[in-house]
Formats: structure tokens, sequence, C-alpha cells
């Protein structure tokens, strides 16, 4: 008889994970079946909102590999079936089949918990309104590009994290008027410091969507049963269309029930192997704790990244293989329109929290040399120990070719450069692409004086 793998969530960490372990386990030794409670396995998220756009034109593109195609290579990939429980001493899953009702026990050697996360919907009046829509699954994906296409002129998206700017940024490309509304004082709140997020504000506004900030959203307003406006009475903000973008938590209600330990997050918490205190029970991608680099500390970030390394180190574990997650720094990179945005490390905020005696530096240049004809402005952030001058963190926003920078700063970070070592880095030049010294390099300059005390 083959040991069976049961994988609960069949997106980009269950599918990795599952991936990986048939590569290196054939199915007479390992039988893998994968329950997944929505229409679609292994679909790019992160792709949806520029199939809203119109950026991206083929539904298909978003569906990295059908059901069919992981069941020819043996992976069960059984869609609308969602586990309704974990039984651990048993080692059993309980699977509702959605399109009867019916339920199955089935037992399992390994377990690998892959549940994603989940959006955050706090008690708003109004908020199963027709018209109230998310952005995760490719259902909602395609729901919001019909209504784009389909006569609304009045987008509100509540929230100003990065989802809830690639929406609005989708919407307005669509050419509906566009309106963001948060709660807080700036875009970005949670991942920018907020002098950065004040200004990357300022330039979404620049660019024709309106924002709206510390302006907390308590009620959907509705007309014949539609929702027709955000917040009520005095505050009402007219809109055709609204879409809730105000978080995620990972999903692990399951995982709860059935002891599988949390950490402080609610996340599921994991060894470097991606196992968890529970004998053959494995978890990874968003539902999962990640150890962050620079912190030491667990984190639970919702990055596809992270989902897909996560699910593959899980993968070649299950397969025999032997593979450890090296951590995080959440890196991570958006855009609306020609404008890019991106971050890696820690922000002062989150270097105060980690207990790091830091300063940070900020400065002003360009995406290539002054004179080259579309140069645009950017600016950089960076986070260094006070003394040491080991970088902690760094920020990035402008035009073209401003984000993908952050991945010098990364690498630097992965490696536990110095301030001081990444302004003297070799990195590349010519007038196209940067000045002289790029702003990598001066930021980094500027970060280590600071951190040396000059
Ligand atoms: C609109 C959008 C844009 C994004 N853009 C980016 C980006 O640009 N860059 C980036 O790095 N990340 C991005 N992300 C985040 C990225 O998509 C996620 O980090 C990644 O999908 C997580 O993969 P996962 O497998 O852990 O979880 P998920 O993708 O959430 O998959 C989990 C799956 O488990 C299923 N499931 C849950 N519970 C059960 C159950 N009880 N039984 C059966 N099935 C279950 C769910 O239906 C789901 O399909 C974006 C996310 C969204 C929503």
């Amino acid at each position: 008889m083959p040991e069976r793998l049961v994988v609960i969530g069949g997106d980009a960490a269950g599918m990795s994970a599952a991936s990986q372990a048939r590569r290196r386990r054939k199915p007479d030794d390992l039988e893998i079946i994968v329950l997944e409670k929505g229409n679609y396995v292994s679909y790019s998220a992160c792709g949806e909102p520029y199939f809203v756009s119109g950026e991206v034109e083929d539904f298909e593109d978003l569906q990295v590999r059908t059901p069919e195609q992981f069941w020819k290579v043996a992976i069960q990939a059984k869609i609308r079936h969602e586990a309704v429980a974990i039984d651990t001493d048993r080692g059993t899953v309980t699977a509702r089949n959605l399109e009867d009702g019916t339920e199955e026990i089935l037992g399992y050697d390994q377990l690998l918990y892959a549940t994603g996360a989940e959006a955050i919907r706090p008690p708003i009046e109004g908020i199963d309104l027709p018209g109230v829509y998310e952005l995760r699954t490719l259902d909602d994906a395609l729901a919001l590009r019909d209504l784009a296409v389909g006569g609304a002129t009045k987008a509100v998206i509540v929230g100003g994290g990065y989802i809830g700017l690639e929406v609005a940024e989708a919407f307005h490309t669509r050419g509906l008027e566009t309106t963001v509304v948060t709660m807080m004082p700036t875009v970005l709140e949670r991942t920018f410091d907020p002098d950065m997020g004040a200004k990357i504000g300022d330039r979404i506004e620049e660019l024709g969507i309106e924002l709206i900030t510390e302006h907390k959203v308590e009620c959907l307003e509705s007309r014949n049963g539609r929702v027709v406006g955000v917040g009520c009475a005095d505050q009402s903000i007219r809109a055709d269309i609204v879409v809730l973008a105000l978080g995620s938590h990972p999903a692990t209600r399951l995982a709860a029930d059935a002891g599988i330990p949390l950490g402080a997050s609610g996340a599921v918490s994991v060894d470097e192997r991606q196992r968890t205190a529970v004998d053959v029970v494995w978890s990874a991608g968003d539902c999962a704790d990640a150890m962050h680099r620079i912190s030491g500390k667990p984190v639970n970030l919702h990055l596809g990244t992270v989902a897909n390394k996560t699910g593959r180190v899980a993968g070649i574990n299950l397969g025999g293989g032997a593979a450890s997650f090296p951590g995080v720094l959440g890196t991570a990179i958006t855009k609306v329109h020609d404008f890019e945005i991106a971050r890696t490390g820690l922000t002062e905020f989150e270097a105060d929290a980690a207990g790091f005696d830091f300063v940070a530096a900020e400065v002003g240049s360009t995406t290539a040399a002054h004179y080259w004809p579309g140069s645009s402005p950017m600016r950089i952030k960076m986070v260094a120990e006070r003394g040491t001058g080991r970088l902690l963190g760094g920020q990035i926003f402008g035009g073209r070719g401003a984000g993908k920078r952050i991945d010098t700063v990364a690498a630097a970070l992965w490696s536990e450069m110095t301030a001081d070592d990444l302004a003297m880095a070799d990195l590349s030049y010519s007038p196209p692409f940067s000045g002289v010294w790029d702003p990598v390099n001066i930021a980094a300059r500027k970060v280590g004086e600071l951190a040396a005390g000059n």
C-alpha cells in the first residue's frame, strides 16, 4: 500500500508541495489527494487585478495548471471539496463534496495544511449587499472584470493596502471614476513608514485616483437592494461598485479546531522544514508563520513568493528530501500605472518593535541619469542599525525602473551587509538606467553616515 498525503488547499503552497512530492515519489509509493473548496487549483491571484484592468486579456492565463493536468501526473486535485474537520489522533480529514453535500473521511499518513488567507470582513452595515466585492478568487476577478466593462462609472475601494491600490488602478485603467477610502492617515500604512505612505498617496492622487484618508467606513448605503454608497448619512460617497480590501488573516480555524498549534499572529507555527508541532502534519503558505531574517521573530506574510517557496520546501521534505526554508524579509512590490512602490526588511516602525536602535535616511533621485528623456523622480529610504551600520530595511517609490531596485536592497539584507558595504557595491551604470551613483548606493551611503554618527 502506498502512503497517502492529503493536501488541504490547492493553490500556490499546496500545489507546489504536491508537485515536489510527486516528482520525488512515484504513485505506487505515495498517493496524493488535494482538497480544494474553490473552482480552480494553482491559479495566479497576483494576476487578478490585471485581468480586471484588461491588461491580462485571457482568463486561462491566470490558471497555471488545471485540475486535469494534475490528475494526469497522479495528483488527485479534487475541486469543490472542502476539508471540514481534521482528527489528528486518528489521522483523518473529513472532506465535503460541495456539489452534492456528501462527506467522506479520508485517512492520511502525511497532511499538509495550506489553506491560505481569508479577507477580513469587519461588521460593516450592508457588507453583504449586491455590488460589494472582494478580490481573492478567480471568480471574484471574473465578477469584477464584468462589472468594470458593464457600464459602472464609479468604483470605491475600501482599504489602502497593496490589493486596494491594485484594484483601484484596475478600475481607473478601465476609465471609471475611482476612490480609495482608508481609515488610516496614509496608504500602505502597515507596510511603509507614514512619511513614505503620505508621499505615495500624493502621487496616487496626482494620477487621478481620489484618496480619502482617516475615514472609517461603518455603513454601506443601498437603494433597491443594491449598494449605492460608501458611508451613510452625511459621509456618503457614491458608488456603483464597492470593493473591500481590508487586509487578510490566515485561514486557520480548521487547524485551531484540530489542536494544531498557532503562533501569536494566528498562523500555524512551523519549523524551518515546515513541520507543525503535530506529528506528520505540515503547513505552508499564507496560513503559516515564517521566520523574519532581520527581527528573528515569526511573522505571517501573505505573499505569493513566500507561499511558493514554503510549499516547495514542504514538498521536498514530504518527498523524502531534506529542505529548509531560510526565512523572509517581507520583500514586496506593486504599482499604480507607471508609479512603482516596493519595500523590504524592516520599516522604522518595525525596527523599533523588534528592539533595534536604528537610524533612517531618505533620499530623492531619478530612475535614470537626470538628463535622460523619460527619467523620472524616485525616492528611497533605508533603515540601518545605529553604530554597526547593519542594514535593516528599504522602501522605494518612483517612476518606471524604481521598484525592482528593491531586489538589490533585499539581496544586501539577505547577506547581512552593512550600509557602507552597499554604498560601495559595484552596481551597474549607463545613463538610460541610472546616474553614475545608483540611488541604492546613494541612500546606503547616507544611512551609513548617520549610523556612524556623522
Ligand atoms: C488580488 C491579489 C493580488 C496579489 N498580488 C500579489 C503579488 O503581486 N505578489 C505577491 O507576492 N503576492 C500577491 N498576492 C498574495 C498571493 O496571492 C498569496 O500569498 C498566495 O496565493 C498564497 O498562496 P497559498 O497557497 O498559501 O494560499 P491561497 O492562494 O489563499 O490558496 C489557499 C487555497 O486553499 C483553499 N482552501 C481554504 N480552506 C480550505 C478548506 N477547508 N478545504 C479546501 N480548500 C480550502 C482556498 O480555496 C484556496 O484556493 C496577491 C493576492 C491577491 C488576493
